[in-house]
C-alpha cells in the first residue's frame, strides 16, 4: 500500500511542486489549503505523514500541529513543518510542539522527499510502546522500572515520568514550562519552574554514565542528547 502524504499549504505553486515530486516518488497525495481544513483532513483521512506549512490563513502551522498532537486520533501522525523563516527560534518552537522535522523554504523537492521517507522510517521503528528503550536505558511503563545497562535505577514516580518524556523526545529542547505541563500536568506555571531544576538534578545524580546526556540548554530548558557527546 502506498503511503499517503497530506500537504497543508496555501500557495498553489508550492502545492504543485510538492504534489508532483511526491506522486513521482509513489506517494498518494492529499491537499488542504488552510490550517482548519488540514486539521479536518488529518482527522478524517489519517494520512501517514503531514507536510505542514507554517504560514497559513486562519490557523497557522503551529496551531495545527499542536491540535494534531493533542488529539488521540492524530497524535501519532508525523509532521514535517515547512517555513520561509529560518530563525532558530521557529525551529525550536516547531519541534517542541511535536513536529518531527523542519524544512526551510526554498527547499529542494528531492531533499524533501528524502526527509519524508526518513521521518516515516524513523517513525515506524520507534512506535510508542510500554517499553521505551534507548542506548542501554530501558524504561518499562507497566512496572515503572528503569534500567541502565541492565542495572536497576531507583526513580520516584515523577523522576520516572520525567525520564520517559526526555527519552521519547530526545534531541529536542524542552522548556521548563513544557516539562511542568507534560510531567506535572500543570496548564500554567503554578509551580515554580525551579521544581524542574531540582528534579533534573536528582535525575542526573541517579543516571551515572548517562547523566551527561541530560543537557542544560541555556535560556531554553533541557535536552536529552540523541547522540553521545564526543
Ligand atoms: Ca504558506
Amino acid at each position: 500500500m502506498q503511503d499517503t502524504v497530506l500537504i497543508v499549504e496555501d500557495e498553489p505553486d508550492a502545492v504543485d511542486l510538492l504534489r508532483y515530486n511526491l506522486e513521482r516518488a509513489d506517494f498518494d497525495v492529499l491537499v488542504a489549503m488552510t490550517g482548519d481544513r488540514g486539521l479536518a483532513v488529518a482527522r478524517e483521512s489519517r494520512p501517514d505523514i503531514v507536510i505542514l506549512d507554517l504560514m497559513l490563513p486562519g490557523m497557522d502551522g503551529h496551531e495545527v500541529c499542536r491540535a494534531m498532537k493533542g488529539d488521540t486520533g492524530t497524535e501519532a501522525i508525523p509532521v514535517i513543518m515547512l517555513t520561509a523563516r529560518s530563525e532558530p527560534g521557529q525551529r525550536v518552537k516547531g519541534l517542541e510542539i511535536g513536529a518531527d522535522d523542519y524544512v526551510t523554504k526554498p527547499f529542494s523537492p528531492r531533499e524533501l522527499v528524502l526527509r519524508v521517507r526518513a521521518v516515516l522510517r524513523r517513525h515506524r521503528t520507534m512506535p510508542r510502546s510500554e517499553i521505551v528503550s534507548f542506548d542501554g536505558l530501558t524504561l518499562d511503563r507497566t512496572k515503572f522500572e528503569a534500567r541502565l545497562d541492565g542495572e536497576r535505577i531507583e526513580l520516584t514516580a515523577t523522576e520516572f515520568k520525567l525520564m520517559c518524556v526526555f527519552v521519547e523526545r530526545r534531541g529536542r529542547t524542552l522548556t521548563r514550562e513544557t516539562l511542568l505541563r507534560d510531567v506535572w500536568g500543570y496548564q500554567t506555571s503554578t509551580l515554580d519552574t525551579r521544581t524542574v531544576d531540582t528534579h533534573v538534578r536528582r535525575l542526573r545524580d541517579k543516571l551515572g554514565t548517562c547523566s551527561a546526556r541530560l543537557e542544560t540548554v541555556r535560556g531554553e530548558g533541557y535536552r536529552f542528547a540523541a547522540e553521545a557527546s564526543p
